[in-house]
């Protein structure tokens, strides 16, 4: 057994993992102790890595397809990237190097992002090249561009060992970097005078355990900062020092401010006065460490946002100082090191700006061409729009999910179904983007390639590969340069100026990622982000904080402690905006607000994390979550059919209440798409308009309308087998119902859910096709129940005594506790008679275990209660249940669930 180190490769947080390899196959995966981003710990999603790195599922040889109506079919990698670098040479030669873009992403690493940007505003001529990374931190960018003169988040996570305050805004911070929160539960448990505030609409997790929620209203940040810095300025709290001699635009700001008092912003944020002055008096005595992610982000204001925060922090000198910084959190695992390049459509390398003429002469110098293009490119949606109206005819996708992931679906479905050539670099066979491709790359991922990536606290770990990618797969960063040498040849030929030629096989020498790593150094020496001190061999021994220049002998913790600011003046700028309202307010006809956001157990498309049955047990199926009130105004109750409908589309799905929502507010995790639900998912109703400066869209927030469905005829199917495999087969029947989801559930199993509704029976011909994709038409294995007149018809499946199917149409009262069977891969023999009645409850000794809150350990929420029940606290149920021991992810929860507050 070998045993590699590496990083996780979802969220931003950057914790450091050791995974077990044995004969070329991942068989584990812990913490590494050793790494300063996690110290050893994990949360549920990186502890059960290992689970996600199987064959199953994974795109394995490169497939094309001439013509589109018929199915791409296995070809070489000579013929795939032949193919590849003909269509786009000849689109390049007849419609010039904007006719094409690449979209890529911030799960790839900083050398493929290096390659990819190269390969576009190098190679090609175009900067049509961005990112999802534009779906996630482009404001905060443009925040910290716009006041501290460098995207540089100043802070890191020690801060939070020294803060007096940590000021949460717009994240859930307890879902999306646990591991983070773990270290907020650390540091208040060693300091209990240390302050949690925490900016959200809903009360979330997060906002539970704080000291002070402000549940403010959808969009009202920047009015509840600016209210907070009047607080801070009428009581005296600002740190004129600090402003005089490291600071400038403070009147302009101070004029706006004076507006902005706590009683005028209250209604409008929806909190107490009372509550927006604490917060200022809090913030302003500090040390106070803002963590602040999509909340801010995703909004047509989001820099506005991002700004405002930070001019509260200069205001009162919190910045560069142990426990006192603005700190962006990262979404994804790289999206910091894909800035650093240049990845993005207005970026250029190392921090240079695309309309600085001094910055592209230095570009083109470094890497030896004429000139880089000056005209930014396409951002994310515009760069689908572009495909949409035939501006941009070839589009390359690596590493993201766009027809799940982008705003405004349908845009996005026409976009990819009009353009002429789409490649897909992507490791996973079925996500909802593999299915427009034309030619699919079969990529490397987590585990399987080498490279860098740096988290939020700028730190770069080095990404190492345990074992060889399956089948034909590839590394990003190979295919990349492949496809380079290729098109450089074909584009050189179109050219009659020999002198404008430019070499792809001289522009892309590379036999490994770190040449890509050293050339990348090279550009940033003398920058803001200097890495030129540092090397693999140097990452090898420890994960190390830039700036690292050359002679350095560690890395940097903190920025701005000199009140030094990488601007023209050397000073940091005040960003004075007014509050603008939410770009799609609610009105009588979509009178709710809709917001979403992320799951503790899932990431971003499920691609990976939808493989993994145990990664369900927390939360199952897709909800749209609602305050009672307006549940009970539509007559509504848990689990009814509602049709959620926006501007741009609608979606049918399942209702709860939850306590954790005001008025007039809806919540639907960002996760689900058309390969796990009927429809394309929840960014059906999300929309496309973007803030005016970062161009992110506004995904956190559009106007609905939710009215209940009668869809009687019910329908479940459970199967056990391989779960990527059966989410294959279960994919094309989604589309036959208003109402169907497809998931996984089981922890040593796998198991299929297949749930639909629709308004009469289903033809007999479609009952057939299903029962025959999931095995449930033998007769020799299969129990069979039908009573035609009610319309129930049911099935179930025994191999060998044991339970590995069923189907349920017409009645699935027995659903939970069939499913909960065909998981635990109980016995038939006891609950034979049982298996086709209509009955919710299951006979004694076999009883469905319910949601599982704890997923390390596997312990199901009715234990937990029934020990709450019996006078059990948190150190109880860790002690008797063990609960909360492991990774801690579920700790909040049960603390909620100990206050009597079920989710
Ligand atoms: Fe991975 Fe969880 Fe760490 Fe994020 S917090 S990097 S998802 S282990």
């Amino acid at each position: 057994m070998s045993v590699v180190s590496s990083v996780c490769c979802y969220c931003g947080t950057g914790c450091g993992v050791l995974i077990e390899a044995d004969a070329g196959v991942i068989t584990g995966v812990h913490g590494n102790p050793a790494h300063p981003a996690n110290f050893g710990k994990l949360c549920t999603k990186g502890a059960t890595l290992h689970l996600s790195a199987q064959a199953s599922g994974r795109a394995l040889y490169p497939e094309l397809r001439q013509d589109r109506a018929a199915p791409r079919e296995r070809v070489s990698w000579d013929a795939a990237l032949d193919h590849a670098a003909n269509r786009f040479s000849a689109i390049i030669r007849e419609h010039g190097p904007d006719a094409v873009g690449f979209y890529i992403s911030g799960q790839l690493t900083t050398e493929d992002y290096y390659v990819f940007n190269k390969l576009a505003k190098g190679l090609i001529g175009t900067n049509n090249v961005d990112t999802n990374s534009r779906l996630c931190m482009s404001s905060a960018v443009a925040g910290y561009k716009a006041t501290l003169g460098a995207d540089a988040p100043p802070g890191c996570y020690e801060d939070i060992d020294h803060a007096g305050v940590i000021f949460i805004a717009g994240s859930n911070t307890a879902y999306a970097h646990p591991i983070l929160f773990r270290r907020i539960e650390a540091a208040r448990k060693k300091n209990p005078d240390l302050k949690l505030i925490v900016v959200d609409p809903r009360r979330t997790d997060t906002a539970a355990e704080a000291d002070l929620h402000l549940s403010i209203l959808p969009g009202t940040d920047v009015a509840l900062f600016h209210a907070m810095l009047n607080v801070m300025l009428w009581e005296e709290w600002i740190d004129r020092d600090y402003l005089a001699a490291h600071t400038e635009g403070w009147d302009s700001l101070r004029n706006l401010v004076r507006e902005y008092t706590p009683e005028k912003m209250a209604p409008l944020c929806g909190v107490a006065a009372a509550d927006i002055v604490q917060a200022a008096r809090w913030f302003a005595a500090g040390p106070t460490l803002s963590l602040y992610c999509q909340g801010l982000n995703q909004s047509t204001c989001g820099v506005d946002k991002n700004a405002a925060l930070i001019n509260l922090h200069l205001a009162t000198g919190q910045i560069g100082k142990p426990g006192a910084a603005p700190l962006s959190l990262t979404g994804q695992p790289n999206a910091m090191g894909g800035r650093e390049v240049g990845g993005m459509a207005h970026l250029l390398s190392a921090h240079r700006d695309m309309g600085n003429p001094e910055h592209r002469a230095e570009v083109a110098r470094l890497w030896g061409v004429d000139d880089v293009p000056a005209t930014p490119g396409k951002t994310a949606v515009e760069l689908f729009e572009a495909v949409r109206s035939g501006e941009i005819k070839a589009l390359w996708i690596a590493c993201t999910n766009p027809a799940q992931s982008m705003p405004d679906q349908a845009l996005i479905d026409e976009a990819l179904r009009t353009a002429e050539f789409v490649v897909v670099q992507e490791a996973f066979a079925d996500t909802e983007t593999v299915r427009y491709a034309d030619l699919l790359l079969p990529a490397a991922t987590w585990g399987e390639s080498e490279g860098t990536m740096t988290n939020s606290e700028r730190c770069i770990s080095r990404v190492r590969a345990a074992v060889p990618p399956p089948g034909e797969a590839r590394p990003d960063c190979d295919v990349v340069v492949d496809f380079a040498h290729r098109l450089g040849d074909r584009l050189a030929s179109n050219r009659p100026d020999k002198s404008l030629v430019r070499d792809g096989r001289k522009l892309f020498p590379y036999t490994s990622p770190e040449e890509v790593f050293n050339e990348h150094r090279e550009f940033t020496r003398g920058r803001d982000l200097d890495i030129s001190g540092l090397s693999y061999a140097l990452l090898d021994q420890a994960p190390q904080q830039w700036p690292f220049p050359a002679g350095a002998q560690t890395g940097t913790p903190r920025l701005y402690g000199d009140g030094v600011f990488p601007t023209a003046s050397g000073r940091a700028t005040f960003y004075a905006a007014p509050y603008r309202p939410v770009a799609e307010p609610i009105d009588a006809r979509f009178p709710l607000h809709l917001n979403t956001g992320r799951l503790r157990d899932q990431w971003h498309g499920m691609s990976r994390t939808g493989l993994v049955p145990r990664l369900y047990a927390h939360v199952e199926e897709p909800l749209l979550s609602m305050n009672r009130l307006d549940m009970d105004r539509r007559q509504l109750k848990d689990g009814d059919l509602v049709r959620v409908k926006s501007r741009r589309g609608s979606l049918v799905i399942k209702v709860q209440a939850s306590d954790e929502l005001r008025g007039s507010q809806t919540f639907i995790p960002m996760h689900w798409g058309g390969r796990f639900m009927a429809g394309q998912g929840v960014n059906t109703l999300t929309q496309r308009s973007v803030d005016p400066v970062s161009r992110q869209p506004e995904l956190k927030h559009c106007a609905v309308q939710v009215e209940k469905v009668e869809l009687p005829y019910r329908r479940a199917i459970m199967r056990r087998g391989d779960g990527a495999e059966l989410l294959r087969l279960a994919r094309p029947f989604l589309a036959h119902f208003d109402f169907a989801t497809a998931g996984l559930t089981g922890r040593n199993n796998s198991v299929l859910v297949f749930q639909a509704a629709s308004a009469g029976p289903l033809p007999e011909s479609l009952v057939q096709e299903m029962d025959q994709a999931f095995g449930l038409d033998e007769p020799l294995l299969t129990m069979n129940y039908q009573d035609a007149r009610r319309g129930i018809w049911k099935k179930a499946r025994v191999e060998d005594g044991v339970i590995t199917g069923a189907r349920l149409s017409g009645e699935i009262a027995a659903y939970d506790w069939i499913k909960g069977l065909i998981a635990e891969g109980a016995s038939a023999m006891d609950v034979r008679g049982w298996l086709l009645a209509p009955v919710a409850q299951p006979p004694a000794g076999s009883a469905g275990r319910g949601r599982v809150v704890c997923n390390c350990l596997n312990v199901a929420e009715p234990d937990i209660v029934a020990a709450i029940a019996g006078g059990a606290d948190l150190a109880a149920l860790q002690a008797t249940l063990k609960c909360g021991t492991e990774c801690g992810s579920c700790v909040p929860e049960l603390k909620r669930l100990i206050a009597g507050k079920r989710v």
